[in-house]
């Protein structure tokens, strides 16, 4: 059971929105610094672990930036995010690429980076050779299909496009050594949203006795294993922490049992969790614009799915607090809503809240990993700022809000007046 706290009072909120117009995501500093030092501080016994932040969980290059004077690296999947990262000052070995469908300027542009490329499949030696010439550190990304049972986000691994079979990994590997790569990693991804922590537990070990066996059977050496994301948050109330202690215990003890008895190692251990991060220090605020009672109780917020759909397409749940009636009995059914042409556009659905009134600000938790990042401009919905709370109580914009004249950038309106119809 955890509590749905909020690291600022409703107050403060106020005065943030009367400067900074609803709605708005907010990051809180503290937060995704202290997550960041209790995942390095759950794998302090592997010298070499490093953990890649997902980039694509919340692209904003001020919290990467925060993320690197963590010690974090970057996990990119696109050229864009390639660019992020090194505009914050990521380079070279501190970026993986673990990218799919791979283009070949991504490629190209990962190796003038001088990323660690992660392939996703036994194709793509050849691909990335011919445009953008083999490394000599190269990764490849194991799919362990019915080995290993999926969760409902990231659904079976079999039907998972993601990542080698066994048999190409050690194929893969094989063309890898014979054409001279010297360095080498594996890599994994298989849960998404996991609170179990013996799930990570029993990933990492699969890939330690592939290591084991793989280095043995073709004579080469990893350098690491990456056990990806996945990491789980409490979006419920009634949900508890993943305890990271118990996943880098289990851990340290299965690379012992593998990697230590096997005198294989040292092994660096890495990760790269993006929700874990960031997901439960964003908050997007709104506030309520239309109470409506016909059916269902409706409140309309000044927010839509375009600012957070992870409820409109996963059902999932995000807790929402009314600010300053947090003590007032939750005894009223609302369906929380935005006002895009779209029926799915809610945030909750009969949802116990306090009577709302018009302009109530409400909190909606967990929305700082894959909130704003998977926003969109459907129905002309224009993406919302982003907002730091730093450490000293300062607010910083991190990201100003769109406008039309952003949406409608693409268009060339000076071919308007001569198109003939
Ligand atoms: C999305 C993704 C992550 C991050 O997932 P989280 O659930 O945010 O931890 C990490 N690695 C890869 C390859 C991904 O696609």
């Amino acid at each position: 059971m955890t509590t749905k706290t909020i690291p600022f009072s409703h107050q403060q909120l106020e005065s943030i929105a009367e400067q900074y117009p609803t709605p708005f995501h907010l990051y809180v500093e503290k937060g995704i610094r202290e997550n960041a030092r209790a995942l390095s501080r759950a794998f302090s016994w592997n010298p070499g672990f490093k953990e890649f932040f997902a980039v694509k969980a919340t692209p904003n290059p001020f919290l990467l930036k925060i993320l690197r004077a963590e010690g974090c690296g970057a996990d990119c999947s696109s050229l864009p995010e390639l660019l992020l990262a090194e505009r914050t000052g990521m380079t070279g070995e501190a970026i993986m690429f673990t990218s799919n469908d791979t283009p070949p300027e991504e490629f190209q542009e990962a190796r003038r980076l001088g990323a660690i490329i992660n392939l996703d499949d036994i194709s793509h030696i050849e691909f990335l050779e011919r445009s953008a010439g083999l490394p000599e550190f190269i990764s490849c990304r194991y799919n362990p299909g019915p080995l290993k049972s999926g969760n409902a986000i990231i659904g079976h691994p079999e039907e998972a496009k993601y990542g080698f079979t066994r048999e190409q990994l050690f194929e893969g590997y094989r063309i890898l050594r014979d054409k001279g790569i010297g360095r080498f990693g594996i890599h994994t991804m298989v849960a998404s949203n996991e609170l179990d922590p013996k799930y990570f537990v029993e990933t990492a070990r699969i890939l330690f006795e592939l290591v084991v066996e793989i280095s043995r059977k073709l004579g080469i050496r990893f350098e690491f294993a990456n056990i990806g994301g996945g990491v789980g948050i409490p979006y419920r109330p009634e949900q508890g922490v993943i305890d990271l202690g118990v996943i880098g215990e289990g851990i340290r003890e299965s690379y012992e049992a593998t990697i230590g008895a096997g005198s294989i190692g040292p092994l660096k251990v890495f990760m790269e969790c993006g929700r874990y991060i960031t997901g439960p220090c964003g908050y997007l605020v709104a506030r309520v614009r239309h109470l409506k009672k016909t059916y269902r109780n409706f409140a309309g917020l000044d927010a839509c799915m375009a600012n957070l759909m992870r409820p409109a397409i996963y059902g999932a749940y995000h807790h929402i607090t009314v600010m300053g009636k947090e003590d007032r009995p939750a005894d009223t059914l609302y369906d929380v809503t935005g006002s895009l042409c779209e029926n799915n556009d809610k945030f909750a659905i009969n949802r116990p809240l306090p009577r709302l009134d018009v302009g109530d600000l409400l909190v909606i938790h967990d929305a700082g990993a894959h909130g704003h990042a998977m926003g969109f401009n459907y129905n002309g919905k224009l993406r919302s700022a982003e907002l730091l709370l730093r450490e000293n109580g300062d607010v910083e914009m991190i990201r100003r809000p769109e406008t039309i004249e952003d949406l409608f950038a693409t268009l060339d309106w000076g071919k308007m007046a001569g198109f003939r119809t």
